[in-house]
């Protein structure tokens, strides 16, 4: 299969505008938080911030600093074998900016921090304590990184209070040693998500893979199986876009009707949720979908 050079129209989006989303942005400055929406340029700022027809303002933040200690191709967050130590202020000072906020969901996220014994986990449930006591109603969802198989820090997180778990394959089990940082494995992915749900069924336990780095069908149909064996709730499957020259190509756009026959797949498999398109991110229209659906 030959590439595809140019953008097709499907992926094309619009400029966001909406008074939520305005506020948000202003609300922003001065809070020295990052939001993936933004970093990320993700096309989905509007409908996201913007709260959709449910009016569920959704929002992902970065914790934990900008550098990576891994290096996924697909990915243009900064690599750093020895990034910047822990801001301990962090917890407390990104609990109140989103607790004042009016966000219904959040979806807290981090780089990866192979540096730190414990991958960052207590930082990340420490967060998640504090802002469900100060703003009980807002939903959360944690975007963890695979902690190096380390159970024991997935249940930290896992036991922090929060609503939805999710860490996220990527892409198939063959294409993953090309795709993802060497460290991550498809097998340990699968059992970190496995043991969330193993020690806290009442947690929705949620996924993502990119489609078109050159994956075939039987083996995004065999992931999605995997996945469902180990109860995993829900699955966002997106188009890989390449962030810069630097990345890895894309390979293929895939169609928005393919995207929508594995949508289909998904219900027939039985996920409780699945959102399937050409600019479905990983936590795209979360709130809206969770609020109006599943958690309320
Ligand atoms: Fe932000 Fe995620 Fe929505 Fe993109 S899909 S705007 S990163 S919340
Ligand atoms: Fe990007 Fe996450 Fe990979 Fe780090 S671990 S390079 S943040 S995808």
């Amino acid at each position: 299969r030959k590439p595809y050079q140019r953008l097709p129209e499907w992926l094309k989006t619009k400029v966001p505008t909406g008074a939520n989303y305005a506020r948000i942005k202003s609300d922003l400055r001065g809070l020295n938080l990052h939001t993936v929406c933004e970093e990320a340029r993700c096309p989905n700022i509007g409908d996201c911030w913007g709260g959709g027809e449910h009016k569920t303002a959704t929002a992902t933040i970065m914790l934990m600093g900008d550098e990576c200690t891994r290096g996924c191709r697909f990915c243009s967050v900064k690599t750093s074998k020895t990034p910047k130590p822990l801001d301990m202020n962090e917890p407390e000072n990104v609990s109140q900016a989103i607790s004042k906020w009016g966000l219904d969901y959040v979806v807290l996220t981090s780089v990866d921090r192979d540096d730190i014994p414990d991958g960052g986990s207590e930082h990340f449930a420490k967060t998640i304590r504090l802002l469900k006591a100060k703003a009980p109603n807002i939903l959360v969802e944690c975007l963890t990184g695979d902690f190096q198989g380390d159970l024991e820090c997935v249940a930290r997180v896992a036991y922090s209070g929060l609503d939805v778990y999710a860490h996220n394959i990527e892409t198939v089990e063959a294409l993953t040693p090309y795709v993802r940082d060497r460290r991550a494995t498809f097998r340990q992915s699968l059992k970190v998500l496995e043991h969330v749900k193993k020690i806290k069924p009442s947690l929705i336990t949620k996924t993502s893979i990119m489609l078109g780095v050159g994956e075939t069908e039987e083996e995004i149909m065999e992931a999605l199986k995997e996945l469902r064996n180990v109860n995993v709730d829900c699955v966002t499957i997106g188009q890989y876009m390449r962030p810069t020259k630097r990345h890895m190509k894309v390979h293929e756009y895939i169609t928005p009707e393919k995207f929508n026959y594995w949508s289909e797949v998904g219900n027939r498999l039985g996920f409780l949720y699945i959102a399937s398109g050409p600019l479905v991110r990983s936590s795209y229209k979360a709130g809206e979908f969770f609020i109006g659906n599943i958690l309320k």
